[in-house]
């Protein structure tokens, strides 16, 4: 079994590191003081997504994405994972579900998001549907050949910087009918309700909007009447595998600053390393990142070699649920090393704390995914997790 990386892979994983340094983390500073970038700093990152080909990296090159093997994608994810403040988002990936629209949705949403020329947020949750979507309240209607669609959605991440919502809804209010429309942010009937703030200091808004009989024409419905579930599926697979690569990147920068700061930080006459209390803490830290790394990238090559659909789904819940848990544990510890030092803004390790602490929540809770992963457990047996074939 050869695990190394290929050259082509230690290239991007070179060039993307760079890409972090160089334009990601000077900007963390300005993001944290004013709670977002400026105008100026955010094209100056746009222009570098683009010199660096990580524009919409998560995309095929038959979709007019750059092609990356999905193990490159996560070692791209884990790079930019390192960035705080949410920087990573500024790095645009192109929502999913939309390669499975028509030729014409395609044209018009897909390759302009691509581009960067228009961006799409995701809208499922409400506030009485969050780990249940089955209570969504959103409503679409067929109404003299258009649709009409009503109700409200919350936590929709990037949305101030979007021009496209992807809103889940009920045909016809039913549970059954679960369905993905293609709302544009101007059309008539789109207000945003509230801009909530939240723990992490994020480069974007989280906003609430209310839809008011919003008429949509039939080319807004993507994929079919009651494929919502099933085009969400190809989502949260990305989007858990994504969390579980940044968290890991998060862990491994917190890592390096603590074990860096053992060895300069002097108390009692010696640097703090040579406690064994800090020394511990340093080992545990280093051998989680160990175990988080080898189900990635092990999922990484998986997935590149055809692992089915299905089963991808149920890993993605495992890796997201280990990796985000692991980077609660180990970027604790490092604040823990670095004293008063890693409780203040300025310093990386506390932003990073803060900014982590999302990822047992959003995209299906820690809880979720160990109800996935019970319930695949029951359904295929426990070599889904613990075999190795
Ligand atoms: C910063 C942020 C950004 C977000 N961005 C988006 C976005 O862009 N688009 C979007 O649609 N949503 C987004 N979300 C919403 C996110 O996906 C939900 O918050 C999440 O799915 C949990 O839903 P909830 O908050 O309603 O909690 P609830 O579902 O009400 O859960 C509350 C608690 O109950 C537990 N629980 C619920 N059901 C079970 C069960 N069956 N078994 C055991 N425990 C259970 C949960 O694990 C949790 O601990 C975002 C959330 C945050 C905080």
């Amino acid at each position: 079994m050869d695990m190394r990386l290929d050259p082509a892979d230690q290239a991007i994983q070179a060039r993307t590191r760079e890409f972090a340094e160089r334009y990601l983390f000077p900007y963390e500073l300005e993001c944290e003081e004013r709670q977002g970038l400026s105008k100026k700093s955010l094209g100056i990152i746009r222009r570098a997504v683009k010199e660096y080909c990580l524009n919409a990296y998560n995309h095929r090159k038959e979709d007019g994405g750059p092609g990356y093997t999905p193990l490159q994608q996560l070692l791209i994810h884990e790079e930019l994972g390192k960035a705080t403040c949410g920087l990573w988002a500024v790095v645009w990936t192109a929502t999913l579900p939309l390669r499975h629209g028509t030729a014409r949705q395609r044209r018009d949403y897909l390759l302009p998001i691509i581009a960067g020329k228009r961006r799409c947020c995701y809208a499922i949750t409400e506030p009485e549907a969050g780990s249940d979507p089955r209570m969504v309240k959103t409503s679409a209607r067929l109404k003299k050949g258009r649709w009409e669609l009503s109700g409200e959605k919350w936590f929709v991440t990037s949305a101030d910087v979007c021009d496209l919502i992807l809103v889940h809804a009920h045909v016809d209010g039913d549970p059954e009918k679960p369905t993905l429309f293609v709302v544009h942010k101007d059309d008539p009937g789109v207000t945003v309700k509230r801009v909530p703030k939240f723990m992490h200091t994020y480069v974007f808004e989280h906003q609430e909007f209310l839809f008011d009989r919003v008429a949509l024409a039939p080319s807004r419905l993507l994929g079919k009447v009651g494929e919502g579930y099933e085009l969400t599926k190809d989502w949260f697979t990305d989007t858990r595998f994504q969390i579980a690569a940044h968290c890991t990147g998060a862990a491994i920068r917190a890592t390096e600053i603590a074990n860096d700061f053992a060895a300069s930080r002097v108390q009692f006459g010696r640097p703090i390393r040579d406690f064994q209390a800090i020394e511990f803490m340093l080992a545990d830290m280093a051998v989680e990142i160990m175990a988080a790394k080898s189900m990635l990238y092990r999922s990484g090559w998986e997935l590149g070699n055809g692992l089915e659909r299905k089963l991808a789904h149920a890993r993605a819940s495992a890796v997201k649920l280990y990796c985000s848990e692991m980077a609660g544990r180990v970027i604790d510890k490092a604040v823990q090393i670095l004293g008063g030092r890693g409780y203040m803004r300025e310093n990386p390790v506390e932003r990073l704390y803060r900014d982590i602490r999302v990822d047992r929540i959003w995209e299906g809770t820690s809880e979720i995914q160990r109800a996935i992963i019970g319930g695949q457990i029951k359904k295929r047996g426990l070599g889904l997790y613990t075999g190795w074939v």
